[in-house]
């Protein structure tokens, strides 16, 4: 990988970059430092770069004019077919990170550009750069120990840099995560034995102890970082403290279908990919109003666990329509047995008026459409006048909770509703999922029938507020 670095000082970049473990991989052929000095493009005669600011105050501005030219050169000399990436080290810019080295690490060449005095005039930066980066938020004399710092970080991710490419895969940053604490020889030292685990000889134990160690140094150290680990993994730990009421959540994330968007102590907020829908538990209003903040001001649909909540979602979100629901989650493993004396089958789009024109609920014809699209709408079939007839249909809604129930007039009294349901829960069984539905609270006869099925009733309800 090649790096030009376009400065007034090109010994102090050079100085930084060419011992130790960067030296050895120029020297093998891997890295190319190309420290190119403004000062030789300038066109006045006293080599002058620099000038007073427009406008007054205080120190010097470096000119467009050497540093375009510079540039230009450097434009010249790339061997690349494509548009190199000018990044003007400033900070001013987006504070620079692992995950950003190991993105500018993919590109075959990279310019820097480094400030000096008060920085550049700005019409040079509007012309050529591309990126504007920052190592931390203060404020250095120039640019070029920026700049080795970043050329550091990018090119210990070049393949083959880092002798052992172990050491650059697993350390600090991998996964949100600090790395854990390390020990060398001598066994004792000062009297501090090395942890005994380290000498077992036991990898397994080794990982566990290391990956327990990264997460508790993370979680003490860089609390802000240890936000962004493992949120599924997390938000399930918190959610299975009560199965019964989360069983929406959980089967979410479990289905790949939950983008987690914030795990805390007490509580968990998620957006649904597939059906856009937030859903949220908190264990008290005030952080109930954090979560909520994570949600998109846009956003069209909310279920939730708590009542308070869903006042801070209408009043948040101006919504005015809320329905509440028991929440009936099927926790047996075994299937049921059925469906017995009728045909039950996948629904194609053909249905789509006749599912639309039965089924209310959903209000547009093409969403309608839509869900028989995706094959999760089953059919019962009985014999009828003009052969097989449909009976009745169920389905799961797009978020995954068992719904859309339907069964025809003049089927009705004849267990179509019970036959339905126990297909549908030994095909999410099958799947390896947990059937839930949600059941409107006024609708009692509904009620019984996910209790007469084998349901359990959540004691605490669920909201649904669009
Ligand atoms: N007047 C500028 C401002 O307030 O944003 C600061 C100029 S600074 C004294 C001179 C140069 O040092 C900058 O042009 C930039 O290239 C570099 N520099 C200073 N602090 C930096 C930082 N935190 N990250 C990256 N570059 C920095």
């Amino acid at each position: 990988m090649r790096f030009h670095v376009l400065t007034l000082f090109p010994e102090m970049v050079l100085g930084c970059l060419n011992t130790s473990i960067l030296g050895r991989a120029a020297d093998r052929g891997l890295l190319e430092v190309d420290a190119v000095n403004i000062r030789d493009y300038t066109l006045d005669k006293h080599k002058k770069v620099d000038d007073y600011p427009y406008g007054g105050g205080a120190g010097m501005l470096m000119q467009a004019q050497p540093v375009f030219d510079a540039w230009q050169a450097v434009r010249q000399k790339s061997g690349s077919a494509c548009p190199m990436r000018v990044i003007y080290v400033t900070p001013q810019g987006k504070v620079f990170n692992q995950q950003m080295a190991r993105e500018f690490a993919g590109e075959e060449e990279l310019c820097f550009l480094c400030g000096h005095y008060e920085g550049v005039d700005e019409r040079v930066l509007e012309e050529i750069v591309t990126d504007y980066v920052s190592i931390g938020d203060y404020v250095l004399t120039g640019g070029e120990l920026p700049a080795a710092v970043m050329i550091d970080a990018i090119a210990r991710m070049v393949p083959g840099v880092l002798k052992n490419q172990e050491s650059g895969e697993v350390e600090s940053f991998q996964e949100n995560l600090l790395e854990y604490p390390q020990y060398t020889r001598p066994e004792v030292w000062n009297g501090r034995p090395v942890p005994e685990v380290l000498l077992s000889g036991d990898h397994a134990k080794v990982d566990a102890w290391r990956k327990e160690r990264s997460v508790e140094r993370t979680k003490q150290r860089r609390p802000d970082l240890y936000a962004g680990y493992d949120l599924p993994g997390r938000a399930l730990e918190y959610l299975k403290k009560d199965r019964l009421l989360h069983a929406d959540m959980i089967e979410d994330i479990r289905n790949g279908q939950a983008k987690v968007l914030a795990v805390r102590e007490d509580g968990v907020i998620l957006k649904d990919t597939v059906s856009g829908v937030y859903m949220v538990t908190a264990q008290n209003p005030d952080v109930g109003e954090r979560l909520l903040s994570m949600a998109d001001p846009d956003a069209k649909v909310f279920t939730c666990h708590q009542r308070f909540l869903a006042e801070s979602i209408e009043r948040r979100f101006q919504k005015t329509f809320l329905s509440e629901c028991f929440q009936v989650v099927y926790t047996k493993k075994s299937p049921l047995p059925g469906p017995e004396g009728i045909a039950v089958r996948t629904l194609g789009e053909e249905y789509t008026d006749l599912v639309h024109s039965l089924y209310p609920l959903i209000e547009k014809r093409e969403r309608v459409r839509e869900i028989l699209g995706q094959g999760i709408l089953y059919g019962a079939f009985l014999p009828g006048e003009k052969g097989e007839e449909l009976a009745g249909f169920i389905g799961t809604h797009e978020e995954g909770s068992m719904g859309i129930l339907h069964v025809l007039e003049k089927f009705r009294h004849r267990g179509i509703a019970q036959q339905l349901e126990r297909f549908l829960i030994n095909r999410l069984l099958e799947q390896g999922k947990t059937p839930y539905g949600h059941i409107f609270t006024d609708n009692l006869a509904s009620l019984q029938l996910q209790k007469k099925m084998g349901f359990r009733v959540c004691p605490g309800k669920i909201y649904w507020i669009s």
